[in-house]
């Protein structure tokens, strides 16, 4: 395989040559003076990303799972009462890590396909009077499903509610692709991670915090040492880190968030917009149906698209891998055999999404899928044509 054939997975995304190349650096000293003087500008353009002023940086060598445990334990003690609702694996395993630091999570099943309750969770809100409810948690972009939130709208019912709770956002596969108002919507956690929109390899939780959610963290009593946020903080307050940082991926991080703030974070996601309604039209030429219920919903970084009845998507996904050498999301959870995703976030273009597209063509016509050959790539050429 040549390797050069681009990735349509929903994480990790593909990598820019840029990043690459500022991650390709010997190693230095970490407690070295430049380490300080790297840290603390790097945080301030992080701030923009999340678009929080008052929120502060807090980053982890981890993945997105280790900005969940960094989030839930070092705000909540055991025995807390959480408020949630479930609509994909993700949303599932977040409510999964609450439970195994013994959190009382309180959870609103949904179909798969929908977003957060924002009604139900105001309810569930205005019925809790003693205020036991913690925290609220949103997953933003369900990876899963290809379904957003309005997080602003869970606020907005939480503030109806004169609800005290903390709001916790996973935005992994949000943040750096879709619009993200960390003070505007009030959000106390915000967690994210390295290899989403900021196309870069796995390896960093990176966290916002609300100062509510640091003075939480004073009292909170679940246990936590390695994701520990006070002594992150204090560590990074003199420029540096409490253990052995992971240079090179912050390298990359440096480059990313130069990329970012280039080219203007409005920008980036306008342009995820658009690369999301061009395989949107492809998709509707093919007939399929997105899983994400309604248009509202529609994440502009990853699409969840079932196949025809009597179609099992692994078997689509595995041919597109072993004939054309493409890699596609599988369904996961309820949805695995079902649906099959397209990632469509990071460093992505026209040309890249109509290859990709191309190559599910090919696949479907291969297993003989009621599907006309050519018909999406046509649509998602006519919308990236009469659009800029
Ligand atoms: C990718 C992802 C995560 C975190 O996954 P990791 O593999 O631990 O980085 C969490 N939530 C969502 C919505 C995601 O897409």
């Amino acid at each position: 395989m040549s390797g050069q054939n681009p990735i349509f997975i929903p994480g990790p995304t593909n990598m820019p040559d840029r990043i690459r190349k500022a991650m390709d650096v010997q190693t230095t000293d970490h407690r070295s003076p430049d380490f300080v003087d790297f840290l603390a500008p790097l945080f301030a353009d992080l701030k923009t990303v999340f678009k929080t002023r008052t929120g502060e940086i807090i980053t982890f060598p981890a993945s997105g799972t280790g900005g969940w445990e960094a989030a839930v334990t070092n705000t909540l003690s055991p025995g807390d009462k959480v408020l949630t609702s479930r609509f994909g694996l993700f949303s599932h395993k977040w409510i999964d890590l609450c439970r195994r630091h013994k959190l009382d999570v309180d959870v609103i099943e949904r179909e798969w396909g929908e977003g957060a309750p924002v009604d139900l969770l105001g309810a569930a809100l205005a019925a809790d009077t003693e205020h036991r409810i913690k925290a609220v948690l949103v997953t933003h972009n369900e990876t899963a499903t290809g379904v957003k939130s309005d997080v602003a709208a869970v606020r907005r019912a939480m503030d109806a509610a004169r609800h005290p709770a903390m709001l916790y956002v996973d935005c992994v596969s949000s943040l750096a692709s879709m619009d993200f108002c960390m003070d505007e919507w009030g959000v106390d956690l915000a967690v994210s991670g390295s290899q989403k929109g900021f196309m870069l390899s796995t390896g960093m939780a990176i966290i916002a915090v609300s100062q509510k959610a640091l003075r939480a963290a004073r009292d909170a009593t679940c246990p936590r040492a390695f994701l520990d946020f006070h002594m992150m903080r204090d560590a990074n307050q003199v420029g540096g880190y409490p253990y052995t940082p992971p240079l090179q991926i912050m390298m990359g991080l440096r480059e990313s968030v130069n990329m970012l703030l280039e080219e203007g974070v409005d920008n980036v996601f306008a342009r995820h917009h658009r690369m999301a309604s061009g395989v949107r039209a492809a998709i509707q030429a093919w007939g399929l149906e997105l899983a994400a219920k309604r248009p509202e919903l529609e994440s502009d970084t990853v699409s969840a698209i079932y196949v025809p009845e009597g179609f099992n998507s692994n078997e689509l996904t595995n041919h597109i891998y072993n004939r054309y050498g493409v890699s596609f999301g599988v369904g996961l959870g309820e949805m695995d055999g079902k649906a099959f995703r397209i990632g469509h976030l990071g460093s992505i273009t026209e040309v890249m999404i109509l290859g990709g597209l191309s190559a599910v063509e090919m696949g479907m016509a291969d297993l003989g899928y009621p599907v006309k050959p050519g018909s999406g790539v046509r649509a998602a050429q006519e919308y990236y044509r009469s659009t800029n």
